[in-house]
């Protein structure tokens, strides 16, 4: 099957006793056995649930993987992944990632011994000379978020492997999703999501995935999910498995208004600086356009006039784009990395990676694009 095939059919089946098209939500947490031990394939929802089953299924179909995972957020996801690791175990990881995955790794894990080392995965030698006899993960984030930074998920999965077949790569794909690029398929072993963005894709749920396509990793995986216990719900589930039917018309016009709206930015004058992927002269373009089939709908932008101030009378008069946190859903929406997204993340190195107080971001949605335009025309004018 070819991608926008997967995206509705893939891992499906209709529901055996009804016939029902559509994956039923059972809402339950336990099933019925016959004799002790002796049941069709479900004991506990923990365990599994036969609306996660369906989802996991389609996780791991869209990603050219094996197994999926659906867990109860993005973050408890990459929870499940640091769980396989042992104390003294070391971790490299890109050093503009997602401020909660940061927080997880440098505020909950390094308490229990394991190390981390945060360098630019722009340039692949950072990479390699980082990599120890104790690096057991490698733990990328492509595009970045806000600075839409590229990392080469295939040049990084040879120099790791080349120093250790056992070191694990792990991509975090939320920005990306499969219909941009699909890192199991160019060399990684793990992929992350955050299904709260593009893959539910509707801003109705907060939910997390891992796909692998190694039987072993699999297993692992499925064992510390099971132990852990941080699983998705049927209802959410269900929703997820929705949204991704149409994951690839939304990403198609994601793509098309975050071009539009790229260039309208980088044309204007009271804009100082676009990052988009897509752009000849951003810093990672060749590598975005051998990885990615299209740039996505992710935009950030730096205002000419500095102040606190210009950037909050932006952020208050946009009308089509709503001021929120997350990204990913089908409207559009606006943030303000400093005080909401990357609020975690201390100042000095928040400035150090370049986000300050005139760095807006846009999850451009699939609006009419020139509502979104004469939006932003506005805004920018007050
Ligand atoms: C939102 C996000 C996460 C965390 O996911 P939650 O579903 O909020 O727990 C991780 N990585 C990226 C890139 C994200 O955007």
């Amino acid at each position: 099957m070819n991608f926008n095939t997967k995206t509705i059919h893939g891992g499906q089946k209709h529901e055996e006793t009804t016939g029902s098209v559509m994956p039923p939500i059972f809402q339950t947490s336990t099933y019925a056995q016959s004799s002790p031990g002796t049941h069709k394939g479900y004991e506990y929802s923990r365990a599994a649930n036969p609306t996660r089953t369906a989802l996991e299924n389609n996780f791991a179909a869209i990603e050219n993987g094996t197994h999926g995972f659906a867990f109860s957020s993005g973050l408890s996801a990459i929870d499940c992944v640091l769980k396989m690791l042992n104390p003294g175990d070391e971790v490299i990881a890109g050093d503009d990632l997602y401020g909660g995955t940061y927080r997880m790794f440098t505020r909950m894990f390094e308490k229990y011994g394991l190390k981390f080392q945060f360098v630019d995965m722009t340039h692949v030698e950072n990479v390699s000379k980082a990599l120890t006899n104790d690096t057991k993960l490698v733990w990328l984030e492509t595009p970045t978020n806000p600075l839409m930074k590229v990392a080469d998920i295939e040049e990084i999965s040879k120099v790791v492997k080349a120093k250790g077949s056992n070191i694990l790569v792990a991509v975090d794909n939320t920005f990306a999703t499969p219909y941009l690029q699909q890192p199991l398929s160019l060399g990684a072993d793990i992929v992350m999501h955050s299904a709260t963005k593009y893959l539910g894709g509707h801003s109705d749920l907060v939910m997390g995935a891992l796909m692998v396509k190694d039987e072993k990793l699999a297993e692992e995986l499925h064992f510390i999910q099971f132990a852990g216990g941080a699983v998705a719900g049927p209802m959410d589930s269900f929703l997820a498995l929705r949204g991704i039917k149409t994951l690839h018309v939304r990403m198609q016009r994601h793509c098309e208004n975050g071009k539009a709206i790229a260039e309208f930015l980088v044309n204007h004058n009271k804009v100082k600086e676009v990052y988009y992927p897509g752009f000849d002269n951003h810093p990672s373009h060749k590598v975005a356009k051998k990885q990615m089939k299209d740039f996505g709908g992710m935009v950030s932008f730096r205002l000419k006039d500095e102040s606190k101030e210009a950037a909050f009378r932006f952020l208050e008069n946009t009308k089509v784009f709503t001021l929120a946190e997350s990204l990913g859903g089908v409207e559009s929406l606006v943030n303000h990395p400093v005080t909401m997204t990357h609020a975690s993340i201390p100042e000095p190195e928040r400035l150090k990676i370049g986000i300050t107080d005139s760095l807006i971001r846009l999850s451009v949605g699939i609006e009419d694009i020139d509502d979104l335009l004469s939006d932003l025309e506005q805004a920018l004018n007050q």
